[in-house]
């Protein structure tokens, strides 16, 4: 494997102090959770830290990017997370480039937790669904209380510390809920709430559990979310999923970006609080196999975990896109979607996302867009050299 980045996410945490319904952490189908420890100990990321280290040495990855993730990764308290970020600073960083980043609810957040965040480099964002009336119905504590108003103070502090130049732009994700309108969410989150850097997270739905009016309103959504992104026009606003789309089209260096992207999200690793390694958080839900891979941070290596047949498995089946991804006209940007969204019992691996209409129909919206402003025939060559490229960088070392 020769990868640029290595993202892990980090489940410092597998305790919350919210009870969403559609939290793909607590509710599909792994329950390592319930014997796994609440808190991940100095001693597990000390280990960690050390595997970190020697996979990107062995495998010469420059920069590991470490997602600080749970449940929810502020309930481990403010001593036990220093001492978890510090560990990993001084495990990894002699290594390779060090990135944290703290994916929060809010609700613990106080301005000490800023401080800290800003003595150790980890950028935050935090998760809101949209206004209260939306956010309240799925965001709710274990005695069903809405967060919405907790989560708004946190914000008010992140964004008055960015202001002071404490930390970086903070930035927002929320998951995209049926029934919900695209406009109104982006309307609350940018221009209510002043958040310019936010997200919206697809279900990470399989071909086995997807609901196809679901996918149809997800397209609808997100063809609706692109429009409020190009009326606005702005380019301090940054919605990562729909720059994604954009980027490739603009220049040859948005294309390996994109490419790169593509290759590095494949060997995505969670590591779990009990020192456990699994692929990509999301494919532990589909089976056993994914759940229990036998690697432990304590035991294994990186380089030894790789080498595991589940990632033989999971590697040839990326390399050989099923037809429709080899032929299609938008191989290069999309890459054939996230694994988990790929994945169906008969064809593991070798089906088109279940997303692939609404990528389809993204990157029409903007080829059409950009003819304003390109030649179509220039946008046309780049989107054919992309797949030239990505049909060579999808295929694995065996
Ligand atoms: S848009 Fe659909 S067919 Fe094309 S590469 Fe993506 S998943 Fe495959």
């Amino acid at each position: 494997m020769e990868s640029r980045k290595l993202f892990v996410s980090f489940k410092m945490s597998e305790v919350c102090n919210l009870d969403c319904p559609y939290c793909y952490f607590f509710f599909n189908g792994d329950d390592s959770y319930k014997t796994n420890p609440a808190r991940m100990s100095v001693e597990t990321a000390e280990r960690a830290g050390k595997f970190l280290a020697q996979g990107a040495q062995e495998l010469g990855i420059p920069t590991v990017s470490v997602a600080l993730h749970g449940g929810e990764p502020l309930m481990v308290g403010k001593k036990r997370f220093r001492e978890i970020a510090e560990t990993l600073m001084r495990t990894v960083s002699p290594h390779a480039e060090l990135q944290m980043g703290v994916q929060t609810n809010g609700i613990l957040l106080d301005e000490e937790w800023i401080r800290m965040f800003s003595e150790l480099n980890i950028s935050v964002g935090i998760s809101i669904d949209g206004p209260k009336h939306v956010n309240d119905t799925v965001r709710y504590d274990k005695k069903r209380r809405g967060s919405y108003d907790r989560i708004v103070k946190a914000i008010e502090l992140l964004k008055k510390s960015h202001q002071e130049g404490l930390i970086g732009e903070p930035g927002a994700l929320a998951v995209i809920l049926p029934g919900t309108s695209a406009r109104e969410i982006y309307t609350h989150i940018v221009h209510e709430l002043g958040l310019l850097k936010f997200d919206f997270m697809l279900p990470k739905d399989s071909w086995e559990n997807y609901s196809p009016e679901m996918t149809d309103f997800i397209e609808k959504f997100s063809l609706e979310l692109l429009e409020c992104w190009l009326e606005d026009d702005d380019p301090k606003i940054n919605v990562r999923s729909m720059k994604n789309v954009f980027a490739p089209f603009l220049t040859d260096f948005g294309v390996d970006m994109r490419i790169n992207y593509i290759v590095d999200l494949t060997e995505t690793i969670t590591i779990r609080s009990n020192g456990d390694v699994s692929p990509d958080d999301s494919l532990p839900s589909i089976s056993e196999e994914y759940r229990h891979t036998g690697c432990n941070v304590a035991t294994s290596t990186l380089k030894e975990f790789y080498d595991r047949p589940l990632w033989s498995d999971l590697r040839s089946s990326v390399s050989t896109p099923p037809e429709t991804c080899a032929k299609c006209e938008w191989l290069g940007y999309c890459g054939g979607g996230e694994l988990i969204t790929r994945y169906s019992k008969s064809r593991k691996f070798n089906n088109p996302t279940i997303y692939c209409s609404r990528n389809k129909a993204l990157y029409r919206r903007v080829r059409q867009y950009l003819s304003d402003y390109m030649d179509l025939k220039d946008i046309d060559e780049r989107t054919r050299r992309s797949n030239e490229l990505a049909a060579a960088e999808l295929v694995f070392e065996a």
